[in-house]
């Protein structure tokens, strides 16, 4: 485990279930001695992010919500009452081991949009230059269900790509992937080591969850594509006991997620990490070769249009067995790409009224994933 000691940039992402009690109350216990873990890789000089989970745990707790299948509004106003008190708690713990904290919500458009995306980084990156502690939630109280993450996995996965953080550690309930879900299969089988994230391993996610988290292991793995394209290792482990980074170096269970990938350009990155892909464009195989082969992707290639996307929207790419295979740029509205699709650059004109570019995406806007 000696890279955790050496890496430079940490992400840790905290799991309500660790930070809050079953009665909706801050484990100040619990977050003392993590915060004496963080203090110790302060001391040897590593970069700390912490995206942290509780608001609504907390919240709906305070309102006397706790049993009930929450509808928006109350998730909002209980995140709104909870993130106070998180913020708090992470001030007073970490002043107590005289470390700064400074707080950022953000939302889905934040990571999505480039210029907002970018606002983010350079926030990040200065309090990290100011030795202060950035700690992240999702803006849960302006978040709406259609433009939310929904989980902190992702959203920390994001984070850990836009400041390029050497690793990222989920801190969850569960210590790590299993091959079923061991809690109703006594088979299931460990997962220490992943290097590539294949549809097996992705098979092996199920739907686990618990009573507080939103992410189950789907948005686990999620993370880990996201977080492994970026060239950055990322660790699945299990919070539950006290200084549970202290307990990973020195061999505590986990599943590691290690990327062999030389990281892509920034612009890319940010392209193959879109949360919400707002179509698909069904291609065949013609184009299929092309792309891999580092071309553009041509109308004539597609074969369907999934969704309904503007220009400049990110698109899944799919073959003609449903395969992902990559995401992109769209140069056209999901409108206008219906019109040209099958069709030669020589029609588009004519068929559209105006120019319009011969890619429909192209090959600097696509992230190719096979
Ligand atoms: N952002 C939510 C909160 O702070 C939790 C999301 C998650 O559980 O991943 O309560």
């Amino acid at each position: 485990m000696d890279h955790l000691k050496t890496s430079r940039r940490l992400v840790l992402k905290i799991g309500s279930s660790l930070i809050v009690n079953c009665n909706g109350k801050i484990n100040i216990k619990w977050l003392n001695a993590f915060c004496d873990d963080v203090a110790t890789c302060c001391s040897r000089e590593q970069e700390i992010i912490i995206v942290t989970s509780g608001a609504v745990a907390i919240g709906r707790n305070y309102l006397g919500l706790e049993s009930k299948q929450l509808c928006l509004e109350e998730k909002q106003a209980s995140a709104a009452i909870g993130q106070i008190c998180l913020a708090h708690a992470y001030q007073e713990a970490m002043v107590s081991h005289s470390l700064n904290v400074a707080q950022l919500l953000i939302t889905l458009e934040d990571t999505e949009n480039r210029r907002l995306y970018l606002n983010v980084r350079n926030t990040i990156k200065t309090l990290l230059r100011f030795g202060t502690i950035p700690v992240i939630n999702e803006n849960d109280t302006v978040a709406t269900q259609e433009i939310r993450f929904g989980d902190n996995d992702r959203l920390a996965a994001k984070i850990a790509q836009m400041i390029c953080a050497d690793i990222l550690i989920l801190f969850s309930d569960v210590d790590g992937l299993y091959s079923t879900n061991p809690q109703n299969d006594s088979s299931a089988k460990f997962i220490a080591e992943v290097t590539k994230l294949t549809p097996d391993i992705e098979a092996m996610a199920g739907n686990s969850s618990n009573t507080f988290s939103s992410g189950g292991m789907i948005t686990k793995l999620q993370a880990a594509r996201i977080a492994l394209a970026s060239g950055c290792h990322m660790a699945i482990t299990s919070g539950k006991h006290l200084h549970p980074l202290k307990k990973m170096e020195s061999g505590g269970r986990c599943t590691w997620f290690y990327s062999s990938e030389e990281p892509l350009s920034a612009r890319k990155l940010w392209i193959a990490s879109s949360i919400k892909p707002n179509g698909m464009l069904k291609i065949d195989e013609g184009a299929k070769q092309a792309l891999i082969k580092d071309g553009s992707l041509l109308p004539i290639g597609v074969i369907a249009i999934v969704g309904d996307f503007k220009k400049g929207d990110a698109v899944i790419v799919i073959d003609n067995a449903e395969n992902r295979i990559g995401i992109g740029l769209s140069a056209y509205s999901a409108n206008d790409a219906k019109l040209i699709i099958g069709h030669k650059s020589s029609d588009f004109e004519r068929m559209l009224g105006y120019r319009g570019s011969d890619e429909i995406i192209h090959r600097d806007d696509l992230v190719i994933e096979l």
